[in-house]
């Protein structure tokens, strides 16, 4: 007899431990999501919380070996945040193309950007456009 066995993708996996990328981390943690945070430089993870209670990993995300390192085809959900746009949309390409991760959420700078990688199921957010919408918002005169 021929059973389906599915495999159950179930954590997060962060890639760029700056600012944004440790408070990611620390919240998700505190939702008790599990977690993996990359980072080429060690004492990024400065910026986690003492009750973080996920995984870091230190390295360049550009290199496959890191990306399998953190166990990429195990992830739900990829969230790229380095300060490149350049390694940003690399890293998300690839763990679509090769891994098909199911959901990549990435940061782009530049919004001319955003709209060629929405077609190819990568979500952008770019911190520019929704600075502008807030501040459209705040107008008052
Ligand atoms: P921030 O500008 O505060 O959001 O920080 C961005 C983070 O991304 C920094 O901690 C960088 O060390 C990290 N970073 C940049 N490029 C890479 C890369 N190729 N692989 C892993 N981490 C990176």
């Amino acid at each position: 007899m021929k059973r389906d066995v599915k495999i159950v993708k179930t954590y997060t996996l962060i890639i760029g431990c700056g600012r944004l990328g440790a408070s990611l981390a620390n919240e998700l943690s505190e939702l008790n999501r599990d977690v993996i945070v990359v980072d080429r430089d060690k004492n990024a993870f400065r910026k986690l919380s003492p009750s973080y209670g996920g995984l870091t990993l230190i390295g360049d995300a550009t290199d496959l070996n890191i990306l399998k390192q953190a166990e990429i085809e195990m992830a739900s959900t990829l969230i790229v945040v380095t300060n490149s746009d350049n390694t940003n949309i690399m890293v998300s390409q690839i763990s679509k193309e090769l891994y098909h991760v199911d959901q990549v959420i990435t940061r782009v700078y530049d919004p001319e950007r955003t709209f060629v990688y929405e077609n190819q199921g990568i979500e952008t957010v770019s911190p520019l456009i929704l600075l502008k919408d807030r501040i459209k918002m705040l107008i008052h005169n």
